[in-house]
């Protein structure tokens, strides 16, 4: 083989995180700390913390042994980049988010350390405290190995261009690590629409809470204050890629005439931010037509292959991958090169 596959956004969970979402979820507290409720989170772990059906999914999601290697093995996976499963430690309280990130992470490490060939990792991360989480993403890359952090989106209905949040940026900034800003289920002002059709999971919730929360990023300036900060976005980049030329257009249009005060003038395009900061992965977009688009609109140095483990765990979608009608080199970026770059493996 030309290549080894390296998937960049499969999730596991320890299984002291299913407990504790198990203890939310019979408090009715979901989002905690006394803000009260999370109908995202109710209504995504409520189903996969008990649901018959996906008994096999949640074994596979709390292993980090024998059984993942196995399925790994069967696809033809070298290595896993692993991160905790949405929506992360974000639902606790600060105090309790910023604990478990630590144990987690710790416990990832280990894991890691038993198969330094087949793993690597991103830290869990607490947005509730943000000098907490600062630091514990320097500890995560510094002592630990890891190799950026993850953010499963919004944090308790909290979106990252706030000014608040800023340290975490500074700390991937300086440690030159990117940020996997990961799906998580539309936050409680967001999402009734969604639940009203089923929509809020993976079909689509994810995908236009995430995107919005990147294109947040980028219209409130972010990366001209961190222009060296990276941004990993999932499923070829929750839809961003598409709308860029309409995005471009209509943001120029709103800055010369003043809609909004919170569309100002950026030093670039959006669309530049979004080739130039962001670098998107397949995880669950296994499909020849957009893969190929992402890749020719961001540059076949800007995507990057993920299966999305164990959520999407279909075997037969590697194919799509390894078929795609590309050069050996581009496929070796796709599969191998451009993740061993971005997450210096
Ligand atoms: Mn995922």
């Amino acid at each position: 083989m030309a290549y080894l596959r390296i998937a960049t956004e499969e999730a596991y969970a320890p299984p002291e995180l299913f407990e504790r979402y198990r203890r939310l979820l019979e408090e009715g507290s979901t989002g905690g700390g006394g803000s009260q409720n999370d109908p995202g989170f109710a209504s995504l772990m409520g189903f996969y913390l008990s649901a018959p059906a996906l008994a096999k999914l949640r074994e596979r999601m709390q292993d980090l042994g024998e059984l993942r290697l196995a399925d790994m093995d069967a696809t033809g996976i070298a290595k896993q980049i692993l991160s905790l499963t949405s929506p992360g430690v974000q639902v606790f309280d600060a105090a309790t988010a910023v604990g478990l990130a630590r144990e987690f992470n710790d416990s990832l490490a280990a894991a890691i350390g038993r198969h330094p060939d087949r793993f690597a990792g991103l830290a869990a991360i607490a947005p509730q405290d943000p000098a907490e989480a600062a630091k514990e993403l320097e500890r995560g890359v510094k002592r630990l190995g890891l190799k950026g952090a993850i953010v499963n989106s919004h944090t308790r209905g909290e979106y990252l261009d706030d000014s608040r949040f800023w340290a975490i940026f500074e700390a991937a900034e300086a440690l030159d690590v990117p940020i996997y800003l990961h799906p998580n289920t539309p936050p409680a002002r967001m999402i009734e629409p969604f639940l009203e059709r089923g929509l809020d999971g993976a079909i689509y919730g994810f995908a236009v809470e995430t995107g919005l929360h990147a294109l947040r990023m980028i219209v409130s300036g972010v990366f001209d204050r961190f222009p060296k900060l990276g941004v990993v976005l999932g499923h070829l980049g929750e839809a961003l890629p598409y709308w860029m030329s309409r995005i471009d257009f209509m943001h120029a249009r709103m800055v010369s005439n003043g809609r909004y005060p919170a569309i100002g003038k950026l030093k670039r395009k959006p669309s530049e931010y979004l080739k130039q900061n962001f670098w998107v992965t397949t995880s669950g977009m296994a499909w020849e037509p957009p893969i190929l688009y992402a890749q020719s609109v961001l540059g076949v140095d800007r995507v990057m292959y993920a299966m999305d483990y164990p959520y999407q765990f279909v075997p037969e979608e590697v194919a799509v991958t390894d078929n795609l009608p590309i050069s050996d080199t581009d496929k070796k970026m796709l599969y191998q090169s451009n993740a061993e770059r971005v997450f210096k493996l």
